[in-house]
């Protein structure tokens, strides 16, 4: 889970904080020792901790904060407020030009880091914009890079532009912005070749690509899980190449942070978005705010309700609403239902955003459940569409047909049909109440 042993560690800080009443400032000093180490053990670069501990002993150590009434809640904020400041405080955007005009993004970063995936990411979120991108397949030196983005481009419904493997990439790119002018497009990206290690002809081709064409942004895709290491490639792309923005990928697997915190602080260039996960989805826009809320382990509601916002149609949810009020819900409705619930993402990552839930839950095992999400989605798959609009047509040969279907045991088809029976049953009870034929009972 993202940033689980640093929130934990932070937590455990602040639980002692807020269980004294009165704070001196020995208190505040030792408190925030601790939090030096757990940022350090985080791979937060060692210049940023220092200045960060700085500041906010600065202004933890005032008369104000320590004769408040809760001085511990007071040097948490404190501390809140900081790291917002340390990753920079507003959102950024990538900007566009206006639609009749064309952006071009450069995306590079080393191999392996994710680059190709998120060129594809971002070309799925410039389409929900409005936009109309198109995808550049500039690794020449890698055959499979190429396929993979024409593979993704697909999944996103965006063209890719590719020129085999005999090309140069400065040519290519400019061929690529020619067919984007021809064609009515108005966001290039270009998923540019990455290395191993930071080397000089990597540069030079980024820098080559730069000089001849028109590059809007220039954006480097570092993998969150290398930290300090992340941070350093930041550093020598931006010297040597010169960036606008950094995308942070595989946060979903990064228990420490140190790269999240320290980048901006580093070499001053904002991070635009997060990756978390594997799925063409899974890349959010980055708030330093709710960053700092879920490092601190004070949740994230608003990211959780933009993404059931993002799963749910409002049509669709109405007309759900409507069936669970008549109880014709049926069990191509369950597995809609459970299809958006998955579609948020991965269920411990999704826990994480309820305040307080994070830590409450760290040593609960959530993989079971979503190993029995499919095996419920494996019985429904298995029924034929009469059985699934019609519930009532089960009896059993039909669910042996299914169990073995699914590869199940019988037990687990029988299983979730009594549940789905006493699911309709309370829906029946609650429409029934709903619809005030029992009023009366419930008339004050
Ligand atoms: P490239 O060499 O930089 O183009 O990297 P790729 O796009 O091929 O990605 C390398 C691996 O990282 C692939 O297996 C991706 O699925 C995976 N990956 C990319 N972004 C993320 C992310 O945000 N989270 C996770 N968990 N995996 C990611």
């Amino acid at each position: 889970m993202a940033f689980e042993s640093l929130s934990e560690k932070l937590q455990n800080v602040f639980k002692n904080l807020r269980n004294k009443g009165r704070l001196t400032e020995a208190d505040v000093k030792a408190a925030l020792k601790e939090v030096k180490m757990a940022l350090l053990e985080a791979d937060v670069n060692f210049k940023v901790v220092k200045q960060f501990i700085k500041s906010v002993q600065e202004r933890a150590i005032g008369q104000d904060v320590l004769n408040s009434l809760t001085p511990g809640q007071m040097v948490i904020k404190i501390v809140n407020e900081e790291m917002v400041s340390l990753m920079g405080s507003e959102t950024t955007e990538i900007p566009l030009k206006p639609s009749n005009e064309i952006t071009i993004i450069l995306m590079a970063g080393l191999q392996g880091a994710g680059k190709t995936t998120t060129c594809a990411k971002i070309a799925g979120k410039m389409k929900q914009k409005g936009r109309s991108p198109l995808l550049v397949a500039c690794d020449v030196y890698r055959p499979a890079a190429i396929r993979q983005l024409q593979v993704n481009g697909e999944k996103q419904g965006v063209p890719v532009f590719a020129m085999g493997e005999n090309q140069n990439p400065v040519n290519i790119a400019k061929a690529a912005v020619e067919h984007a002018v021809k064609n009515n497009m108005n966001v290039v990206i270009l998923d540019t070749a990455g290395r191993l290690h930071v080397d000089e002809e990597m540069m030079a081709e980024l820098q080559n690509i730069k000089a001849a064409l028109d590059i809007d942004e220039t954006i480097l895709v570092v993998d969150a899980m290398t930290g300090q290491d992340a941070v350093n490639v930041a550093k020598s792309f931006d010297e040597t190449v010169g960036l606008d923005g950094v995308i942070l990928t595989k946060l979903d697997g990064d228990t420490r942070g140190g790269a999240a915190l320290s980048i901006r602080a580093v070499i001053g260039k904002p991070i635009l978005y997060v990756g978390m996960g594997e799925k063409l989805s899974d890349l959010e826009q980055f708030y330093p705010d709710r960053m700092a809320s879920r490092i601190l382990g004070m949740g994230d509601v608003l990211t959780l309700i933009e993404k059931a916002e993002a799963q749910i149609d409002e049509d669709k949810a109405r007309e759900m609403t409507r069936k669970f009020k008549k109880a014709e819900f049926t069990y191509e409705d369950y597995l809609e239902n459970m299809s958006q619930v998955k579609n948020m993402g991965n269920i411990q990552d999704l826990i994480a955003m309820i305040p307080g839930m994070g830590s409450q839950l760290k040593n609960v095992d959530l993989s079971g459940s979503e190993a029995q999400m499919k095996r419920t989605e494996s019985i429904i798959l298995s029924m034929t569409p009469e059985e699934r609009a019609n519930p009532d047509l089960m009896n059993m040969s039909r669910k042996k047909r299914i169990a073995a279907g699914a590869g199940v045991p019988i037990s687990e088809v029988n299983a979730l049909v009594k549940q789905f029976e006493m699911m309709k049953k309370m829906m029946k009870q609650f429409s029934g109440q709903l619809s005030g034929k029992k009023r009366s009972k419930f008339r004050m």
